[in-house]
């Protein structure tokens, strides 16, 4: 549908309730989330992924990146826990990545894969496995889009717990339609989600989320939000709701709901053209404030 006919409505208020706390809550009760990804020069996304899932009520976070990024991405926050992979010599997952982290994923109630990570053969074999073998709800972003659209036939995969968050660029990758044809490449996500499961967040102004069968519009958010690292908070926020529990279909039209709002929280405090990745995190908490 083009943008125009979907949610008539203002959405003004968050699209599904938040987990409330219970007061004999232990960490454990809000799940346990592991993102992978980073690499040499790029460490900072998946630390600011990890650092969002922390603000979104994740009980414990914790980070695999390849072993040359492990101390810069460890030292971002102290709560973070850090997996060490082995890389490829120059600081991106190397060959042996994939056989290394999938022993990891048993406890872990939601994963993410892609910020930072880049496309080389160590990521793309950490893609294909987690697709075939995680069986746990999964956010693919960034870099992981961007090895799935590598695939051949890469719409014939089974995507059923999986949320993808494409930017407009990731999804001519993975769809062929271009990034400047917005309402097209809405049309071909939702395809793309009715033949894999897949649910999918079209990231823009507005972002909208579809998953073949329904459409959301997210109202909240600003143009100072197009800043690097604002997409990584995303995928922080909605892995860490999925961990959660929200089914991927929540977790997609709460999180990108949640991460606008922290977004326009930011614009009041230090303005759309100052703002960057960092103001969005800080603002996670009035925002989660404001949706309870
Ligand atoms: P990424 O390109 O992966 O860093 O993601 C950019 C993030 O910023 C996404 O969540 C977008 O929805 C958001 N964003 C980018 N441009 C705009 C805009 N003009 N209005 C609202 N949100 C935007
Ligand atoms: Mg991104």
């Amino acid at each position: 549908l083009p943008i125009s006919q979907t949610n008539s409505q203002p959405n003004s208020q968050p699209p599904f309730p938040i987990p409330s706390r219970d007061a004999d809550a232990h960490k454990g009760t809000f799940g346990r989330v592991l993102l992978i990804g980073g690499s040499r020069g790029m460490a900072g996304s998946i630390a600011m992924s990890a650092i969002a899932a922390m603000k979104s009520g994740s009980g414990l976070v914790s980070v695999a990146v390849p072993d040359p990024c492990l101390e810069t991405v460890a030292s971002f926050h102290p709560a973070m826990m850090t997996i060490p992979i082995s890389d490829d010599g120059g600081g991106c997952f190397g060959s042996n990545a994939a056989s290394e982290l999938l022993p990891k994923l048993e406890s872990v109630d939601a994963i993410a894969v892609g910020p930072g990570m880049t496309t080389g053969p160590g990521a793309k074999q950490i893609v294909e496995d987690l697709i075939d073998s995680a069986g746990r709800p999964m956010v693919l972003d960034a870099d992981a889009i961007n090895c799935l659209a590598a695939k051949e036939d890469s719409n014939q995969v089974r995507l059923n717990r999986v949320v993808l968050t494409p930017h407009p660029g990731e999804l001519q990758r993975l769809t062929g339609v271009s990034s400047g044809q917005r309402d097209a490449q809405i049309a071909a996500a939702s395809k793309f989600a009715k033949e894999t499961a897949a649910t999918i967040v079209v990231k823009g102004g507005p972002t909208v989320v579809v998953d073949g069968q329904q459409t959301y519009v997210n109202e909240t958010g600003n143009p100072g939000m197009a800043t690097g690292g604002s997409g990584d908070v995303l995928t922080g926020v909605i892995t860490s709701l999925l961990g959660q529990g929200l089914s991927p279909w929540e977790a997609s039209c709460q999180g990108v709901w949640v991460h606008g709002l922290a977004g326009d929280i930011a614009a009041t405090q230090c303005g759309e053209i100052s703002m960057t990745a960092m103001e969005i995190i800080s603002s996670l908490s009035s925002a989660f404030q404001q949706s309870s």
